[in-house]
């Protein structure tokens, strides 16, 4: 049996998505910018899925811009204010100490340019205070970049609120809300927002796609130079099977939106309720506003990366957190950020479901992992030494 239950790292590609990518691969291999009859074939498929996309979000189509997926559209969204900030002087942004490193990163290379960042403390319970994102605006701040739900504990952010915040000064706003499109409901215009981004490969589409949103009106910086495709903001032919993909896949995700999070989050109950009475064991983040889907759990006294390769033996392929820290050493900066101890954020669990799982694969997972933490910590120093202190 395989329980794969790493669904904030990536999904399974659904047949629905698969089967509308395949004619693209054939039939319909027109270069959507050639003016003859195979080439407009294209161009209408692509501005089909543009449409969709934009309905599915509550933007028009225009206001869509296909980029290669989540990490392209957070850089994009980012040195688009940064590149309009400058013009007038004004180099600082705001953000958060627990975004996704596509973001946290393109922040560092933008502090190497001359640009100043703040980022604002996460509570304990893994919510940002609209009110800190508030104080934290200057009259020099461009940006205030903050994601919709996190990727490792999955707390879902008042982004509407602190968008409020953002009209009223006057600052440009961005939302990473990889984890949020289609599994949770997004409408542009109820958050806020000026700019979104969003990545297929999170909801059953392909790997490699992803759209920006961005409110008409605000110019685009385009990150790679060339032909006039997305209208000049991001040259390069196309990725026409993937686009119809991600355009098939988000439909369906956000028609079918409410009744699978209810069946993802009755599994994720079982999941918190079954594996809650580990000795020295919590859960991570606010119980309520979080994603139907994500569960993070920390261990007292074992390493996340053993964890995981035994869970790994009994057919479970979970993650410590986020995909990009996986192989390095460092406690993940998620947990840190909500205060957990460093110790303890070695010992972290995320168990991220969707509606391809089974209750019955949730038992297997809660039978198997008090196993397999009760076998590290008989064998664990630390954990010799925590049941010492405690007595
Ligand atoms: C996965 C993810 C990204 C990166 O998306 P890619 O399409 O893999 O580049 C960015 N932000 C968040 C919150 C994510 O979960």
């Amino acid at each position: 049996m395989t329980v794969y239950v790493d669904n904030a790292a990536t999904t399974k590609l659904s047949d629905k998505a698969l089967d509308s990518m395949l004619p693209l691969f054939k039939d319909i291999y027109g270069n959507p910018s050639s003016l003859h009859t195979v080439g407009q074939t294209a161009k209408e498929y692509l501005e089909e899925a543009r449409e969709t996309v934009a309905n599915c979000i509550g933007a028009l189509p225009r206001e869509i811009y296909f980029t290669s997926g989540g990490s392209e559209a957070d850089n994009q969204a980012i040195r688009t204010a940064a590149f309009i900030g400058a013009k007038k002087g004004k180099k600082h942004i705001v953000s958060s100490k627990f975004e996704h490193h596509a973001v946290l990163h393109t922040l560092n290379a933008l502090e190497k340019e001359g640009y100043t960042v703040t980022l604002v403390d996460v509570n304990s319970d893994g919510v940002i205070k609209a009110d800190d994102v508030k104080n934290a605006i200057t009259d020099e701040t461009c940006l205030v970049t903050i994601m919709t739900a996190n990727n490792e504990i999955g707390t879902i952010q008042p982004i509407a609120e602190i968008g409020e915040i953002c009209r009223e000064k006057g600052v440009f706003f961005h939302t990473d809300a990889v984890q949020a499109v289609g599994h949770i409901h997004v409408n542009v215009k109820d958050m806020n927002v000026d700019m979104l981004s969003a990545s297929a490969h999170k909801f059953h589409g392909p790997k490699g796609v992803g759209f920006l949103y961005v409110k008409s009106g605000i110019p685009v910086k385009n990150l790679i130079e060339g032909g006039a495709q997305e209208r000049g903001k991001r040259a390069g032919t196309e990725n026409m099977p993937a686009i119809i993909g991600m355009a098939t896949a988000l439909k369906d995700a956000v028609d079918n939106l409410d009744e699978n999070a209810k069946k993802v989050s009755a599994m994720r109950d079982r999941l918190m309720q079954g594996l809650k009475d580990i000795d020295r064991s919590f859960i991570n983040g606010n119980l309520e506003k979080r994603l139907p889907g994500t569960v993070n759990m920390c261990f007292e006294g074992i390493e996340g990366e053993s964890l995981l390769l035994l869970l790994d033996m009994k057919g479970i392929c979970a993650s410590s957190g986020s995909a990009c820290t996986s192989g390095s050493l460092d406690p993940s900066h998620v947990l840190l950020s909500i205060g957990v101890p460093v110790e303890v954020a070695h010992g972290s669990l995320r168990l991220s479901i969707s509606e391809y799982n089974t209750m019955e694969e949730m038992e297997h997972i809660i039978k198997s992992v008090p196993e397999v933490v009760t076998y590290l910590r008989s064998i664990s120093p630390v954990w010799e030494r925590i049941i010492k202190e405690e007595n």
